[in-house]
């Protein structure tokens, strides 16, 4: 099966020189062969598809900007062309009165088809390499599943797209286990349901100080000096350190929960946003979650590779109910302790949404729900756990 995923993708301005010069070549190549197509109908013989395909190649001489493109979206564009050309005759044999099949004017040719190769996916650093065009960043506000076949890249307006084609279905055998739910904390990272709490990292508010002398010390200056360039390489670093604190740490957590678990449960944020839309987010709160989203995508990649099974749950109710005995117990964000007046429960706020994640997730019954004091882990700890081996990843 083949699910595909559409993500806002955001080329550089010479990146996105290289993409429109591309389609613009794509599309006089398509509107090469289907005039050479109507010609060969009307001197009375007949075009193929494999025909149009070994044109290509000598048309390389007359138009050398073919060469800048790579030779697999080439041969996607004869295949939509011969695609078309089906597709008409079909609708001509079923009796529509149809006239030939029309150019394609720039406005209407915007998409570019790399199909099976030419492409290189960097999930964690959320970004694509594509031959002969360059590296792309896009937004996986979603992480994808599956074993990408082919990606599209597309234009609308002034906006770019980036199609994932994903075969779904094929993974790693499953393996054998204990299984866990993962809620986000509200003051821990995140909280499972052994009671695990993992301390929320602070590297942006830590590090806040020193940026600001930096972001200070770039004002000072005079724009483009030769200390200006110095103090904002200063600050840039300053950055790019935080960055890669949060990605070691997300990382190296995500890692744990994979190594440590045969199936891991979580929210399904989709679902979660549809709901919270529209309530207040602060800053410390944005970074958090973006911070979440791209745990999850760790997770969700590296169990695949794993053969870890990832659940996403409806996250209905799993903070308000109570994990030992399914009664609503309604509290705000405040409420930092369940604490049931029907069974006498009494946990930490997340570890029972965690219980009851995992609960949904695994279908299992309501049970009693062990009383355990919560074990915290900080931050300095999961950044001293093991480097990885980078995963393998094909496509
Ligand atoms: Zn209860």
């Amino acid at each position: 099966m083949i699910v595909s995923y559409k993500y806002r993708a955001y080329p550089d301005a010479i990146t996105e020189g290289r993409l429109n010069t591309a389609l613009d070549t794509c599309r006089w190549l398509y509107n090469k062969l289907l005039e050479e197509c109507h010609t060969a109908q009307e001197n009375g013989s007949t075009p193929t598809m494999r025909g149009t395909q070994a044109r290509i190649v000598t048309l390389k001489d007359e138009n050398p900007a073919l060469k800048d493109v790579y030779s697999k979206v080439l041969q996607m564009v004869n295949y939509t062309l011969w695609s078309n050309i089906r597709a008409l005759s079909q609708t001509k044999k079923n009796g529509r009165k149809i006239g030939k099949l029309r150019f394609k004017s720039a406005s209407r040719y915007r998409t570019l088809n790399y199909n099976q190769s030419g492409f290189k996916i960097d999930s964690e650093q959320s970004t694509i390499a594509f031959s002969k065009i360059g590296t792309i960043p896009f937004s996986m506000h979603r992480p994808y599943v599956g074993t990408v076949k082919g990606i599209l890249i597309t234009r609308s307006g002034d906006n770019w797209y980036v199609i994932l084609q994903a075969e779904q279905g094929v993974s790693e055998p499953k393996k054998e286990g204990r299984s866990v739910g993962i809620d986000v904390g509200l003051t821990s990272f995140v909280v499972d349901s052994d009671g695990t709490a993992i301390e929320n990292p602070r590297f942006f508010e830590q590090s806040q100080r020193k940026i600001k002398k930096f972001q200070r010390s770039v004002a000072r200056k005079k724009r483009f000096s030769k200390n200006w360039m110095k103090a904002t390489a200063k600050l840039e670093k300053a950055y790019d350190h935080i960055t890669n604190q949060r990605r070691d740490f997300l990382h190296k957590l995500s890692r744990r929960y994979v190594d440590g678990y045969a199936t891991i449960c979580v929210e399904d944020l989709n679902i979660k946003y549809l709901k919270e839309n529209g309530k207040s987010t602060g800053l410390r709160r944005n970074i958090h979650d973006a911070s979440w989203g791209r745990f999850l995508a760790f997770l969700s990649y590296k169990a695949e590779s794993a053969g870890t099974e990832f659940i996403r749950v409806d996250p209905r109710d799993t903070t308000q109910m109570c994990s030992n005995c399914g009664s609503i117990v309604k509290k705000t964000l405040a409420d930092r302790v369940h604490n049931c007046p029907y069974c006498g429960f009494v946990a930490d706020r997340d570890y029972n949404a965690a219980v009851n994640i995992h609960r949904v997730g695994m279908e299992q019954p309501l049970e009693p729900v062990e009383r355990i004091p919560l074990h915290h882990i900080s931050v300095m700890q999961v950044l001293s756990m093991k480097q990885e081996a980078p995963p393998f990843r094909a496509g």
